[in-house]
């Protein structure tokens, strides 16, 4: 059966109810009698006039659309469903877009959610900056104007042992900004084997050329040598780059030149050697049992002249891109006008310098920055959250559902250690019938996402998997059990 709303949109006329007949545009209250409704005039002192009259003009005018389609039922104009349409849209319109979700998909660091949660003294500083004036170009000490980057640039320089370094707005940014200023016009030489393509929007071919660089590919997509870096160069060449190749691996018949042995080249030509290191971690990850993954330091110790790195990935700090290196080099890209465009903002640094300073400290880093203690958290804990929310899910979705724990392999996301997987725990939630499982399953899925705090997990073989990794607190999930809408139609 058609809602009256239902039809509107189909452009077709509903047969009414043949109790009611139906209201004709004529019989719509005027905007001025729907404003002096009693409950309606409580709406605009709560809210203002503004808001309450531009809903209420919204709501006539939807009204009267179904009203001509000979939809609309005398008991839709009653003064209490007037009111509660107009007080939800007035909800609706007020509701805040970007939201809190819970990310059981398994992948830590993902992107479509938002990657790396900041740290607690990250969202204290930006709280303590962001609502009053602040030193950010202002140097305390002379009175005189000061520099954004230098409220960073010291302590990025003693944690990644650079000598200079400058932040934007993220890494593909730093990528952008460190080609269009050494190598605009000029060429640039990359192996075939990294020519790395990230989340859809980020092809370095794309980023080379946007920045006015030309790129010379050398060796083949499994195998490059030093010679093709070696014969590629030219007087035209600007610099000679590296690019991790950070969410993906090229096994098998492989070889490619590390670093260090292209630094040696580089140097002997006079050639500035460039990395994007996507991830960068500041410490050794095998500290913590995880897998390891090149970082900052040791790229500029393989005598990289500038390495490149983002904020929110497996560093665990805010969207955010660095440029570390070479003082010269650097001072260059500070120059550039398009430094100026994607430079970052106060809540940004207050974020950064917050999360940066947590890394004086690595003993305490693993408590107090949440990607770290999320990648390492123990199985046994996991495993707990599994147990403690098994319970109350399977008896809120029985019969329809059955639930139960399952071993899972988290991955860590955001092109980190791509082909690493990390032993986890959750719960599997497969359909009671076979019969219309898959529609089930998705009708499912919607209803977590429609939660007041939204559950986001993933469907694999017939069942929907909820990832606990992420999930510290097991009252975030089961609390909102008691909302949640099985029945709503996808
Ligand atoms: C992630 C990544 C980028 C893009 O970094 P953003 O901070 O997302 O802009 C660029 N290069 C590599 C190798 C990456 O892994």
């Amino acid at each position: 059966m058609a809602t009256p709303e239902e039809s509107v949109v189909h452009g077709s006329a509903a047969t009414p109810p043949p109790l009611e007949k139906a209201v004709t545009p004529q019989q719509l209250p005027a905007l001025d009698r729907l404003l002096r409704q009693p409950d309606v005039v409580a709406l605009a002192t709560q809210h203002g006039k503004t808001l309450v009259t531009a809903q209420a003009r919204q709501l006539l005018e939807r009204l009267r659309e179904q009203a001509l389609a000979g939809a609309l039922l005398p008991s839709q104009l009653a003064p209490a469903r007037l009111h509660a349409a107009l007080a939800q849209r007035i909800d609706e319109q007020l509701r805040l877009q970007l939201r809190p979700v819970l990310n059981l998909s398994g992948t830590v660091l993902h992107t479509n959610l938002g990657r790396a949660r900041l740290p607690e003294a990250a969202l204290q500083h930006m709280r303590d900056i962001a609502g009053g004036a602040t030193n950010l170009e202002y140097d305390l000490a002379t009175g005189e104007r000061g520099d954004r980057d230098s409220l960073i640039e010291g302590l990025l320089c003693q944690l990644t042992g650079a000598q200079a370094a400058t932040v934007v707005n993220n890494n593909a940014a730093a990528v952008l900004l460190t080609l269009a200023a050494l190598g605009q016009g000029r060429e640039v030489v990359v192996s075939r084997g990294e020519l790395v393509e990230i989340g859809g929007s980020f092809r370095l071919p794309e980023v080379m050329q946007s920045a006015g660089a030309r790129l010379v590919e050398v060796g083949a997509t499994n195998r490059t040598h030093l010679y093709d870096y070696e014969q590629a160069i030219t007087a035209q060449t600007a610099l000679l780059m590296k690019v991790h190749t950070s969410n993906y691996r090229i096994e098998g018949f492989t070889a490619s030149v590390d670093e260090a042995a292209l630094s040696q080249l580089a140097r002997a030509r006079a050639l500035p050697l460039v990395s994007d290191l996507g991830s960068g971690a500041l410490v050794d990850l095998a500290a913590w049992g995880l897998p390891p993954e090149p970082t900052p330091q040791q790229m500029l110790q393989a005598g990289c002249d500038i390495v490149t790195f983002s904020g929110d990935k497996l560093l665990g700090g805010p969207q955010a891109g660095f440029i570390v290196g070479r003082s010269d080099l650097i001072a260059r890209i500070r120059r550039h006008p398009m430094k100026r465009a994607l430079r970052v903002g106060k809540l940004l640094l207050a974020a950064l310098d917050a999360t940066l300073r947590l890394y004086l400290r690595p003993e305490r880093l693993a408590a107090e920055l949440p990607t770290l203690r999320l990648l390492a958290r123990p199985l046994a804990d996991i495993d707990a959250t599994a147990r403690e929310v098994l319970a109350p899910l399977q008896a809120r979705l029985a019969p329809a559902f059955t639930a139960g724990i399952v071993p899972l392999q988290s991955q860590i996301g955001s092109g980190s250690l791509p082909t690493q997987r990390l032993a986890s725990r959750g719960i599997a939630i497969a359909p009671g019938t076979s019969q219309g499982s898959g529609r089930a399953l998705l009708g499912l899925a919607r209803a977590l996402r429609m939660l007041p705090v939204p559950v986001i997990g993933r469907i694999h073989d017939n069942a929907l998997l909820l990832d606990l990794r992420c999930l510290e607190d097991a009252g975030a999930l089961t609390t909102q059990l008691a909302v949640l809408q099985l029945d709503a139609a996808p």
